[in-house]
């Protein structure tokens, strides 16, 4: 019998990366869709499969979704991983900015999620994980992050609801602050203040990449059957203190 498909978009990289080796070893033939390749063979020893893909482009990510199931089949599973922002107060925000992130966040979102959530339909069954943020509660110097993935929360609750009956279930994992590459941005460009996160998360640490990876691996697993538009907050007890 050949694995179920798992794409998970932005999987190259940072989290996306460590949600895909998880996948692997929960059984899926996992396709990690990004812009750019990802690690080598000798660091991927799970056979993380990767195809290029850009998800703002509406027709392409329909495009090669629809490849990506002619090779391998069906597509059992969809993280809507990939993300990006940009640092600057809002009054200095140029419009190319704003636009770059909602493009990436928020439309790159929706396109992997009606591509393949309407071949999940046809089948009636599949999961679809949409990764968020605890910066959906807003996130002084990130507009277009905070705002793309609280509204991201709203798309996720309301594809649970339309698809929960035809046997597709969507949910999301809003992630606390993690050590790659978003995180990273941030503390560079000066807008997170690593003591001052510190201070703020009750576990006093940082999440690994790694506890966000099983959030999504229980969120797609039948053991979260009953489980549909729903956002899993993995923060160290972040946004009970926010
Ligand atoms: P990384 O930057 O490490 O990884 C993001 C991946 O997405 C990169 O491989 C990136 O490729 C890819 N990507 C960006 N734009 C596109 C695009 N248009 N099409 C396809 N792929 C694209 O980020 P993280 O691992 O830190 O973040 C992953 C997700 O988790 C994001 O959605 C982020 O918002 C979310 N998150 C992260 C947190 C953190 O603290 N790190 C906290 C909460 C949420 P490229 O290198 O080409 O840009």
């Amino acid at each position: 019998m050949t694995a179920p498909v798992a794409i998970v978009t932005g999987g190259s990289a940072g989290i996306g990366w460590e949600i895909g080796r998880r996948l692997s070893v929960d059984g899926y033939l996992v396709v990690a869709a990004d812009r750019v390749p990802g690690l080598t063979a000798a660091e991927n020893p799970h056979g993380i499969l990767w195809r290029e893909l850009d998800v703002t482009d509406h027709d392409d990510v329909d495009r090669v979704f629809g490849e990506i199931e002619a090779e391998l089949g069906p597509i059992e599973v969809l993280v809507n991983n990939a993300g990006i922002q940009r640092h600057r107060g809002i009054e200095d925000l140029s419009w190319k900015e704003w636009s770059a992130v909602v493009d990436v966040n928020l439309h790159g979102v929706f396109s992997a999620l009606q591509a393949a959530g309407k071949r999940m339909l046809e089948r009636g069954g599949g999961r679809i994980v949409n990764i968020s943020s605890i910066s959906s509660r807003g996130s002084a110097g990130r507009a277009p992050y905070a705002t793309t993935k609280a509204a991201v929360i709203g798309l996720t609750s309301t594809a649970g609801a339309e698809w929960a009956a035809r046997g597709v279930r969507v949910n999301a994992v809003a992630p606390g602050y993690v050590d790659t590459g978003v995180f990273r941005q941030g503390v560079e460009a000066g807008t997170l203040d690593l003591d001052t996160i510190l201070s703020r998360i009750p576990a006093k640490r940082l999440a690994e990449a790694s506890e966000i990876a099983a959030a999504v691996s229980f969120l797609v697993s039948d053991q979260s059957r009953y489980m549909n538009g729903q956002t899993l907050y993995v923060d160290g007890g972040f946004m009970v203190d926010y």
